[in-house]
């Protein structure tokens, strides 16, 4: 049999994918576009519909809308993310403004586009969000430490503990990063990636980390370096 790329594209892709938009035509592009490319498309026209078959769907990305029906994109997002969901959400918008980008993020979203698009920039983003939300889910193992961002929940020597969010994103930063160094900076953004957080706060969250996850034990794993920032040392 010869090798036809599209069909190897296809076994490749069988990504599920929601598009939540009240523009008939343009959900009817993005389908047939992302169709034709191999994934698998739902779509919903309206907020609510799309916020239950988002929460109900194991989709790996949504496509959505900021203005929708019964239910607007930021409100639909910030459900999500409350019913624990973190399926990587892509925002669409014909409002070209700062103010909307931000409040997109604050409520979860992953990325943003501004119509009109191209339906190529927007199956790069799709994949780019996708692998982020893949490689995001991982659990993470450093010595006798281990992570599991799905649950949040840290184990170490046969004790299991319950991280906040602020805990787990420096966790999650500083095991990825073992053992280099994670600088403040980076760490502050790890936390707080709408830019606010300062390096107090952030010394706050590592402190609690070592209460909880060095204090008990013999060897301390989160070590500070003298002005640079942080990093993580597995038990020998
Ligand atoms: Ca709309």
């Amino acid at each position: 049999m010869s090798a036809d790329p599209r069909a190897i594209e296809k076994t490749v892709d069988g990504l599920k994918v929601l598009i939540v938009e009240d523009q008939h035509d343009l959900a009817a592009s993005i389908w047939d576009f992302l169709e034709h490319r191999g994934y698998e498309v739902d779509h919903a026209a309206d907020g609510e519909t799309g916020l239950a078959r988002a929460i109900d769907g194991r989709f790996d990305a949504i496509v959505l809308d900021l203005g929708l029906p019964r239910l607007d994109g930021l409100a639909l997002c910030r459900s999500l993310r409350e019913a624990g969901r973190g399926v990587p959400v892509l925002m669409l918008t014909a409002r070209d403004t700062l103010d909307d980008k931000l409040r997109g993020y604050a409520e979860g979203a992953d990325d943003y586009m501004v119509k009109p698009f191209a339906m190529r920039e927007l199956e790069a983003r799709i994949r780019v969000l996708q692998r982020r939300g893949r490689d995001a889910d991982a659990a993470l193992q450093a010595g006798d430490l281990s992570y599991d961002p799905r649950s949040m929940l840290a184990a170490r020597g046969g004790k299991s503990f319950a991280l906040t969010r602020a805990q787990g994103q420096i966790l999650l930063a500083l095991m990825r990063n073992a053992p280099n160094v994670v600088s403040h900076a980076k760490l502050i953004e790890a936390v707080w990636s709408d830019g606010g957080g300062e390096a107090a706060a952030l010394h706050t969250h590592v402190y609690e980390l070592r209460v909880l996850l060095d204090r008990p034990f013999g060897h301390q794993m989160i070590q500070s370096v003298r002005g640079l920032g942080y990093r993580l040392m597995a038990a020998p």
